[in-house]
């Protein structure tokens, strides 16, 4: 799987991507992640990417021709999103449809954005990470190499680890415990102690189930409530807490 990523900060980026879970998916020829210095095609001697924009305002913003430059020297893999708080916000199901993908690539903004041209024109798409204001796309580019990179088959050391993930099935994880058994007094929950395989899953559906409930009823909601199994497991008193 290849992704391009074109900013004016490769190395925050390079850097990131080099080390973990991304950096030995890389190693193992899992992910190609490549990484493209805007900065290489500028053509004055300051090697200049901004300028102020047309029409006046606060701030610069990045000049097209060494983004159009730049993107057309790789032909990247598309679709190429442009990182910014306008596009499709990602979320778990996005993540998991560009995992099956081929590949894609991202353009990072900077200062006051793009000028529109590479948005209009250029890019395919664009993307958010949330509704927030960041100071460039290069933090956006690592939470779409992360999210993204964990789901590519063969990343996860054990593959079966993001399938009852949060967000998955349109609910929260169940909680996770490991060794001490015991610990300033708390206790592991002694059913996920008990080696019965039936009981332990059926109660940490429940767990997740009221975790959900309580943190993101939202996402109940968005499942169309809860089913009768679930209610029945919720009031089921051998499922306790
Ligand atoms: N003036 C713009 C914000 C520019 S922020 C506006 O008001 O919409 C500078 C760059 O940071 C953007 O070009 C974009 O690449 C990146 N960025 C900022 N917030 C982001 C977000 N929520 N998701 C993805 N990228 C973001």
């Amino acid at each position: 799987m290849r992704i391009d990523v074109f900013t004016i900060f490769p190395d925050m980026v390079s850097g990131f991507a080099g080390q973990s879970l991304l950096g030995r998916a890389t190693a193992k020829g899992l992910l190609d992640v490549r990484i493209h210095d805007l900065r290489e095609h500028t053509t004055d001697v300051h090697r200049t990417v901004d300028d102020s924009p047309f029409g006046g305002g606060a701030g610069m913003v990045l000049r097209p021709e060494p983004i159009y430059a730049s993107v057309e020297a790789v032909d990247p893999p598309r679709p190429l999103f442009l990182l910014g708080p306008g596009g499709r916000r990602l979320d778990q199901a996005m993540a998991q449809e560009l995992a099956n993908s081929g590949g894609f690539s991202l353009l990072c903004g900077r200062y006051e954005g793009v000028d529109d041209r590479v948005r209009t024109d250029l890019c395919d798409g664009e993307l958010s990470i949330g509704d927030y204001v960041l100071g460039g796309g290069e933090v956006a580019s690592m939470v779409v190499l992360e999210a993204v990179g964990r789901l590519v088959p063969g990343v996860m050391g054990n593959s079966a680890s993001a399938g009852d993930e949060s967000f998955s099935d349109g609910l929260l994880e169940y909680p996770q415990f490991t060794k001490p058994a015991e610990f300033r007094g708390m206790d592991v929950p002694e059913v996920l102690r008990s080696g019965d395989h039936g009981r332990i899953a059926r109660w940490r559906r429940v767990r997740a189930l009221e975790r959900t409930l309580a943190s993101r009823p939202d996402l109940i909601e968005a499942r169309g409530g809860l089913s009768e199994d679930e209610q029945a497991l919720l009031a089921d008193p051998d499922l306790q807490a």
